[in-house]
């Protein structure tokens, strides 16, 4: 096992690293911005070491400044957590150049999951299921567009090989407006991702959003933890996550699961990922695949009892998966709900000083955040400040547990969406389960403040 590593992240998911590294016995350095400094990971910290001023530009992507600290600080190994460089290969690959192991998979695997075109075609040569769509990037030639497209039937959605975060994406409804919406995507596509590749993939109407997660050990070793539900979503944003997915069948969660146990050990895989699908009537379609520990990993920590992050650092010190499938069990229901220093309807940014910060409690009841009692929200960050997680017998449990938690859940002196998921909570069809992407925004639309 490592002896120190380096968190190369912020906010709750770096505390939640730390505390990891506490439990392992494994020392953790911070990094922090300008603006982090008051953070309560760097407070706790034995060692800290600040990176640069605030903008990410300058403390959380500056590589040269995290690699430096990792030196100075005779770190073993580097954690990157989920944004900022965690999905960067050109990352992975220098940390493993400069002598850190980087807790993550090879730099290969980012860089062939990391283009959605290229994650497609391993995923259909593994045997995973995808949505139906071009067969790789689109060429330039508008007649040749069109015959893709009336082969896959419209509509269909224009995506970029090198998008992420919900962006870089056009649907399309007819013939006439498709060669220009090809067009524009690339155009965006080329300035945001550095990248103009585009595909084509039907649009399903309806689909829910389930993902399997992997964990997957450098000697071959895969298994899949269940899946979570993450179809509430507003711009593509995941606001709320569930396990187990209300009403699919166990066995076509485990069909699905072994294809992406399969797909792990035919590429290779290492460490913690996320399948992403739509699925819709009854079916799968992969649609890419996230290389990292994502923030709703605790929905699946509470269902299984397998610690995910610590798992991760385990493996990538070249541990064997101390658990083989046999042993997963998907015990109970959790449900977590994303709290965002924003207005819980117009979703403006709220960043600022937190003059009450008071977190629920009580049995099957988990608070992943780094704020507290007068801290202050920095505004050059994402605005998410923590999560709420229940863990109950059945969905039911869990939703009463998360209504309470959220009514016993008290912060002042910035606007956050507790109202907002307080309604939800109580909102007739996200009870009843089985709403799709779509759900979220349309009940915006229709509960307008
Ligand atoms: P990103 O990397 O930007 O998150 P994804 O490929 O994961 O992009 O897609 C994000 C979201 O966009 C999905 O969760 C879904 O809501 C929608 N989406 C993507 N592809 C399709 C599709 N073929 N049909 C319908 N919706 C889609």
């Amino acid at each position: 096992m490592f002896k120190k590593i380096l968190i190369a992240n912020r906010g709750e998911i770096a505390l939640r690293i730390q505390r990891a590294c506490r439990e392992l016995g494994v020392k953790a350095v911070m990094v922090y911005s300008e603006a982090d400094r008051e953070a309560k990971y760097v407070k706790l910290a034995e060692e800290a070491v600040c990176i640069g001023p605030a903008p990410s530009a300058q403390s959380y992507l500056n590589m040269p400044a995290i690699i430096s600290a990792a030196e100075v600080t005779d770190a073993e190994a580097i954690h990157p957590g989920y944004g900022f460089l965690s999905e960067n290969a050109g990352f992975a690959e220098r940390v493993e150049k400069s002598g850190f192991q980087f807790i993550g998979p090879t730099p290969e695997s980012i860089r062939i999951m990391g283009d959605k075109v290229s994650a497609k075609q391993a995923m259909i040569k593994a045997g995973v299921p995808c949505v139906p769509g071009s067969e790789g990037e689109l060429p330039d030639d508008p007649v040749q567009i069109r015959r893709i497209a009336r082969t896959i039937g419209y509509p269909v959605i224009i995506k970029a090989a090198g998008g992420g975060g919900g962006r870089g994406m056009r649907v399309v409804h007819t013939e006439a407006a498709l060669v220009n919406a090809v067009q524009m995507t690339r155009a965006e596509a080329g300035a945001a991702f550095n990248n103009p590749a585009v595909y084509m993939e039907k649009f399903l109407q309806n689909p829910r959003h389930i993902e399997i997660q992997v964990l997957a050990d450098k000697h071959r070793n895969a298994v899949y933890l269940g899946e979570r539900d993450c179809s509430m979503q507003r711009r593509h944003q995941k606001i709320i996550e569930e396990g187990p997915a209300p009403g699919i069948p166990r066995k076509l969660i485990d069909r699905i699961g072994d294809r992406c146990v399969a797909a792990c050990k035919k590429i290779g895989y290492r460490g913690a990922g996320t399948f992403e699908f739509l699925y819709e009537n009854g079916e799968f379609y992969f649609i890419e695949m996230n290389t990292r520990v994502q923030v709703e990993h605790p929905v699946t920590e509470l269902i299984t009892g397998v610690d995910i992050v610590k798992t991760q650092i385990m493996v990538a010190a070249g541990e064997k998966l101390p658990f083989s499938q046999r042993d997963v069990q998907v015990r109970g229901h959790a449900i977590e709900c994303r709290i965002n220093a924003e207005d819980p309807y117009k979703f403006v940014p709220s960043p600022g000083r937190i003059t009450l910060w008071h977190a629920p409690g009580g049995p099957g009841v988990r608070v992943d955040s780094h704020v507290y009692n007068n801290y202050f929200v920095p505004p050059n960050y994402d605005s998410m400040i923590g999560k709420i997680i229940v863990h109950g017998d059945t969905r039911e449990q869990a939703l009463a547990r998360m209504r309470t938690a959220l009514l016993e859940t008290v912060v002042e002196g910035i606007n956050t969406n507790i109202p907002l998921h307080r309604e939800l909570m109580v909102d007739a069809k996200f009870m009843a389960g089985g709403t799709n992407i779509h759900y979220l925004e349309d009940w915006l639309v229709h509960h307008k403040r």
